[in-house]
């Protein structure tokens, strides 16, 4: 019996899967040499794994049983009031009735659009946008609309033609704010006032979806969407520690309307009782060492080096025939290609010449960007780098030839 013969939800019909995801175990079966720019995920020298190893000893010690319980549904006491600790006095500040622990932040993107998107409603996009959140609408029904992005973020001057089209204001409107994945860029501060005020104006929710903002390596901070909304019931913001710490451990927070808490309780139970108590307890106690501030100076410089390189590489190999984007933090730069290859097709070659990046329309519902590609820069060394954007080169050559 195929799956179709059997009795889905409908709903089934709109679970689309994630090429960002499913390259982790491609690049698993490889057995040649990859240059890996593809995942978005912090570099094997960037966990600090001799640190959580330490903390293993105490908080997951062979009479620490208490660790393997179930957790309060909200999070774990000592990790909710270390994060209150941590966030104190930053953009990210929150209380204690605004706090949810969540299993990272896709839990969070999954609890945002459990409560906020029915069938057919109409969820506004970046494009390109993490398709991994598109995805989590997409799967409970929404209609999704792709808004432009350009180096100051979402083009927000654009929504009410968008809306206009669709006839009908959206429902929720999805953005990746600072250091955007994929395209690396920040929404300007303007722009940042002018969409929660157009969200209140359509009671629109903002999914403030915020993974990198703590990864500045160059400019000045901007407000989060958060502090910008001032607590607006309308702003929700997922956070996660897979960026700052390591994303195995699966733990991260949203932060939302105290009003809504009972209902995101509510959600969380019926999907997961709880976040995984062992992965809280090491992530507290990396917080509660003071570990994190000092661990993030030390990557920020690292991934500032690790996109300087990346650019350095591709001006000398690809300066004739690409742009790219500039960040000022985060992980990906955004690479545009305009010599007619397509990305997609350039994959399995670029695969073959050992480097593998994602191709643009993976970012994409509407699937457009086929002449663009995501390259993460925080993985890999200098030298490896340039190694990674020569093998590209020569594939984009064999591509153009074939
Ligand atoms: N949002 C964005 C923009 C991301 O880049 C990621 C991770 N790639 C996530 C959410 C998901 O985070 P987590 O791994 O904590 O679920």
């Amino acid at each position: 019996m195929t799956a179709t013969n059997l009795p889905l939800a409908a709903r089934a019909d709109q679970l689309v899967g994630s090429v960002i995801d499913s390259s982790t175990s491609l690049l698993q079966q490889q057995t040649h040499d990859i240059v890996r720019f593809a995942m978005g995920s912090p570099a094997d020298d960037a966990v600090p794994s001799q640190i959580l190893a330490g903390i293993t000893e105490t908080a997951l010690a062979p009479d620490a049983a208490d660790a393997y319980g179930y957790a309060a549904t909200e999070g774990d006491p000592p990790l909710r009031e270390a994060l209150l600790a941590t966030l104190k006095g930053t953009s990210d500040e929150t209380t204690e009735d605004r706090l949810t622990i969540t299993a990272g932040g896709m839990q969070g993107l999954d609890l945002a659009c459990k409560l906020f998107v029915d069938p057919g409603d109409l969820v506004v996009v970046e494009g390109p946008t993490y398709t991994n959140g598109s995805a989590t609408a997409l799967s409970y029904g929404a209609e999704l609309a792709e808004v432009p992005v350009d180096d100051d973020g979402m083009v927000v001057d654009a929504l009410p033609a968008i809306a206009e089209r669709a006839g009908r204001t959206p429902k929720a409107i999805y953005t990746v704010p600072t250091f955007q994945n994929p395209s690396g860029s920040t929404m300007s501060l303007e722009r940042r006032h002018q969409l929660l005020e157009l969200a209140r104006t359509w009671g629109a929710v903002v999914i403030d979806d915020d993974p990198y903002g703590m990864l500045r390596f160059e400019g000045d901070d901007l407000p989060t969407l958060r502090e910008v909304g001032e607590g607006d019931p309308l702003v929700f913001s997922v956070r996660t520690f897979s960026k700052i710490i390591a994303p195995g451990l699966r733990v991260g927070w949203v932060d939302t309307a105290p009003e809504l808490q009972s209902l995101l309780i509510n959600a969380k139970q019926a999907m997961d009782t709880c976040t995984n108590l062992p992965a809280q307890r090491l992530v507290s106690g990396f917080l509660e060492g003071g570990h994190l501030e000092k661990h993030l100076a030390t990557q920020r410089e690292q991934y500032r080096k690790r996109k300087h390189a990346m650019q350095d590489a591709l001006q000398e190999h690809l300066g004739d025939i690409a742009r790219w984007t500039d960040p000022e933090g985060g992980f990906f730069l955004w690479v545009t290609l305009s010599n007619g290859v397509d990305t997609q097709e350039l994959f399995e070659t670029a695969l073959a010449e050992g480097v593998a990046y994602i191709p643009g329309p993976a970012f994409s519902p509407e699937g457009h960007f086929s002449d663009a590609l995501r390259l993460c820069f925080a993985t890999t060394d200098a030298e490896r780098t340039r190694e990674g954007v020569r093998r590209l080169r020569r594939a984009i050559e064999r591509q153009g030839e074939s």
